[in-house]
């Protein structure tokens, strides 16, 4: 039996400490704005519930690997916990522990009736065959069984995690139960009950609040995405569609550039064939930094927690950042940001369609009925915009960051669920 780590030596400081200082930084200084005493900040700033598990995989060779898993309710006061599956070597508790807290602002700000939560396993799913992914996504699902559910709390896609994985997780939380149960899970295929739209919600969000932030016409507007997974992927086509130029694109192989503007399903077709954006013909190589970097209209980070800190803060020449990835920026590198005047749509706006078409999922299985694309894609604009304009307009009347007025409204509305319903006993 082998006992699998993480790809890296810890540091004492993870990048999942780090992310949870950064939630954290972000939570004291809403409470700081809506006066909040220090037992409510204390409540706010702990998950409800956090449950650490073991899963062991049986390998294709025989071989036993036990790897750690993760499920986090940060807050419930608004409805059902929600959030995503993430598959990465370097997740941890305090990671998920921050991704949780960012979904509990994110469904409160925009205004769906969920609470946070996140789940993570600390494993880098290339290295498994997908029988062995498949035994070991079943395996932490039955580990975390006692918290999941339609009523309590639903996953879905994140990093490293799919369709197909959601497929297995309502497959065994249903074989469990005796009967199906789809929408203990969002982000689902089509043929299990899984929404239009869904697979492409966040980044349809990501151009929405895009276009919404630039305030002119798209055309010619250059831009760079950092990762062209789920996310990325997509937003960049959807940017391109709306008639910005995107000039590079990055995955964990490596980063490309075009100063014309790449060929997006060219690009997307080598990435799949290749394993990478790396080596696509039609453009230059970049490092991961240099696109960073780039004299770009908008920065769309798609990839993990801390791409951007106070070491490379100073040298970002975007005028406008956009959140795909929750947790892109650190505090260090936003106050860097906001003196150079630069503009950041945060992670739980700009990327809240996915939560968004998630529980049009949900309200769709609930109902057992399916409503059209068009529909779905109505629904998520409106609330996408509606979340915009509230955010710019308590920006400007309390003189804050766009940041920092989407934390104001989130946990004001979590604040509010919790003083109606009252503390017990
Ligand atoms: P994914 O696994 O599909 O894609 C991640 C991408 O990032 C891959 O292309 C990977 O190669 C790339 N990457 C990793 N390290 C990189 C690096 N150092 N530089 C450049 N690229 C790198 O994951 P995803 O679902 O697209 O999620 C991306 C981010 O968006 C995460 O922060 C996630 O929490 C957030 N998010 C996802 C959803 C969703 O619906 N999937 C919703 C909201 C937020």
């Amino acid at each position: 039996m082998s006992i699998m780590v993480p790809s890296k030596t810890p540091a004492l400081i993870t990048p999942g400490r780090q992310a949870l200082d950064s939630a954290l930084h972000q939570l004291d200084q809403a409470a700081e704005q809506l006066g909040l005493d220090d037992g409510l900040r204390t409540m706010l700033a702990t998950p409800r519930r956090s449950l650490t598990v073991s899963v062991p995989i049986r390998r294709e060779n025989g071989r036993l690997d036990v790897v750690q898993g993760f499920r986090v309710q940060h807050n419930v006061s608004r409805g059902p916990a929600k959030g995503g599956l993430r598959f990465h070597p370097d997740t941890d508790i305090h990671e998920v522990t921050a991704l949780a807290m960012w979904m509990t602002w994110k469904c409160a700000l925009v205004g769906i009736p969920y609470g946070g939560a996140k789940g993570g396993v600390a494993v880098d799913p290339s290295t498994l065959t997908e029988r062995e992914r498949e035994r070991m996504t079943r395996r932490y699902v039955n580990e975390v069984m006692p918290l999941i559910g339609p009523e309590q709390d639903i996953p879905a896609p994140d990093v490293g995690t799919d369709a197909q994985t959601m497929a297995w997780i309502m497959d065994t939380y249903s074989v469990h139960t005796g009967f199906p149960v789809p929408g203990v899970v969002t982000g689902k295929p089509k043929t299990l009950g899984g929404s239009h739209g869904r697979m492409s919600a966040t980044s349809r969000g990501v151009q929405i609040a895009a276009l919404a932030a630039l305030g002119r016409s798209p055309a010619g507007s250059t831009v760079a995405v950092q990762g062209f997974g789920k996310v990325g992927g997509p937003a960049a086509q959807f940017l391109a569609d709306a008639g910005c130029k995107v000039v590079a694109v990055s995955d964990a192989t490596g980063a490309v550039y075009a100063r014309g503007g790449l060929d997006i399903p060219a690009l997307a077709a080598y990435a799949a064939e290749a394993g990478g954006v790396r080596g696509f013909r039609e453009a230059d190589a970049l490092t991961h930094d240099e696109l960073l970097e780039l004299d770009v209209d908008i920065l769309v980070p798609a990839a993990l927690e801390g791409a951007i800190t106070e070491a490379n803060a100073p040298r970002i020449r975007a005028r406008l950042i956009v959140e795909g990835a929750n947790g892109p920026t650190t505090p260090e590198a936003d106050e860097i940001l906001t003196a150079n005047g630069t503009t950041v749509v945060p992670d739980i706006l700009a990327n809240a369609g996915g939560v968004i078409v998630s529980y049009l999922e949900w309200v769709q299985n609930l109902q057992a009925y399916s409503w059209s694309a068009e529909e779905v894609e109505r629904k998520l604009r409106e609330l996408m915009l509606e979340a915009f304009a509230e955010v710019k307009s308590v920006a400007a009347e309390r003189g804050l960051t766009l940041r920092q007025a989407a934390h104001v409204i989130g946990v004001g509305r979590v604040v509010e669920a919790h003083q109606l319903r009252g503390l017990y006993p």
